[in-house]
């Protein structure tokens, strides 16, 4: 028998009519209506940032900052206003603080290599967490590899925290930069980043926060944050896939070198001398995804629209709700019960492996993540290969999480 749920949620959204605006959730996946609880790894978009993209496609298609054609003009407008609505959207002050790139991965891979590189002798020291996504582990590791710098891991407890006085004595006179997840993707561990931020200060060390599973839960202020780089990326917060921003304090970027060569990043090029671009678009080779930078600002436009205060106490409804009843299931367990979490939850089940769960659920209609969510090193902490991770949007319901729980009551049933 499955828990008996709440039927409707706290929260002042009226989620029936955001649902009416994500098609993609109005299908059946074999013969069942579709429970979409992957939102860690993509989420759905909504028909505005839908029209956004195709309205570029229909009337604004053309290159930006080259053309002195109207079409041209028109997509570098809107493409330049996308960068004023990111900027607004995470409290930056100078829209010349956000680079466009194709997600978090190239954000973070960007700060390596223009600017924590140029500043790393044979010995020094980059801090890390035991719960990266490996887009916060390997370039960090590559980089080590090229400059004989070493990598330096914060140890994580048993409920899935940092631990914040090993963070602490981790910090040393090696210390050359700390980069830290605010939302574990693999635990839903919502980390005290402002607070490691003013550690990492105390002694001059700048720090990136990698917020990819931190923007769509929460109203994020990078300048209460004090950070020195956060990256995020667009297809987690309802926008286009292959677009995403880094924020970097103006004084960083001004002093940092390019990270690709290539058009639209030069003022001047001759066979002597090449002069670079102001940042942004220094750090912008290239002919930029404009269609997705387009799209990412109508999905920020649309998250704001609903209030972003009740998009989290919604989405921390659901997961109050859905931790519970799916911890009243004998032979569940919970990997990473932090006091602070967002967004998602993971699980093991006693004797099921976590793909034969996701291959059930899936015949049930209900989408989940199962393996190791890019976060291999946590896996291995917990001593596990992989979890069941179901993760929610905003537009998720109490019904679905019952679906859920339904789904797993069926495993049960199958595996004995
Ligand atoms: N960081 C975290 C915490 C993530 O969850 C992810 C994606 O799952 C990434 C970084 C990488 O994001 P992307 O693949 O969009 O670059």
């Amino acid at each position: 028998m499955s828990t008996p749920m709440p039927t409707t949620t706290r929260a002042a959204l009226d989620v029936e009519r955001i649902r009416a605006d994500f098609p993609a959730l109005h299908q059946e996946v074999h013969g069942r209506p579709l429970v979409y609880l992957d939102n860690a790894a993509t989420t759905q978009k909504p028909r505005r940032v839908i029209d956004a993209v195709s309205r570029f496609y229909e009337y604004d298609c053309a290159n930006v900052h080259r053309g002195v054609h109207l079409l041209s003009q028109r997509a570098t407008v809107a493409y330049e206003r996308a960068r004023t609505t990111i900027r607004k959207f995470i409290g930056a002050a100078d829209s010349r603080e956000i680079v466009f790139t194709r997600g978090t991965t190239e954000a973070i891979n960007l700060v390596a290599s223009s600017f924590v590189r140029p500043r790393l002798e044979p010995g020094d020291e980059i801090l890390i967490t035991g719960m990266e996504h490996h887009s916060n582990i390997v370039p960090w590791q590559l980089l080590c590899a090229a400059t004989g710098a070493v990598l330096k891991v914060v140890p994580i407890t048993d409920s899935g925290e940092i631990e914040l006085d090993r963070y602490e004595e981790l910090l040393s006179d090696r210390t050359r930069f700390v980069a830290v997840v605010q939302v574990s993707n693999a635990l839903g561990t919502v980390n005290p980043v402002k607070r490691m931020i003013e550690i990492a200060h105390a002694r001059n060390i700048p720090v990136l926060v990698d917020g990819a599973q931190a923007v769509p839960h929460a109203r994020i202020d990078v300048r209460d944050l004090d950070c020195d780089f956060y990256a995020f990326s667009g297809h987690k917060i309802y926008g286009p896939t292959g677009i995403g921003a880094l924020y970097g304090k103006r004084e960083h970027l001004l002093g940092m070198i390019p990270y690709q060569g290539g058009g639209d990043m030069i003022l001047s090029v001759t066979w002597e001398k090449t002069s670079y671009a102001e940042p942004p678009h220094r750090f912008e080779a290239g002919t930029p995804n404009i269609e997705g930078a387009i799209g990412l600002a109508a999905a920020l436009d649309y998250l704001d629209s609903l209030g972003l205060d009740a998009v989290a106490a919604h989405e921390s409804e659901l997961l109050e709700t859905a931790t519970a009843a799916v911890l009243a299931i004998p032979g569940i367990r919970l990997v990473g019960a932090a006091r602070h979490r967002a967004g998602a939850l993971s699980f093991v089940m006693k004797g099921v492996h976590p793909h034969d769960i996701g291959t059930i659920l899936d015949s049930e209609g209900v989408a989940i993540r199962a393996g190791h969510h890019c976060a291999q090193p946590v896996m291995q902490r917990f001593n596990i290969s992989a979890t069941v991770r179901a993760s929610f949007g905003v537009y998720n319901t109490i019904d679905e999480v019952q679906r859920l729980v339904d789904g797993l009551h069926k495993v049960k049933e199958v595996f004995g």
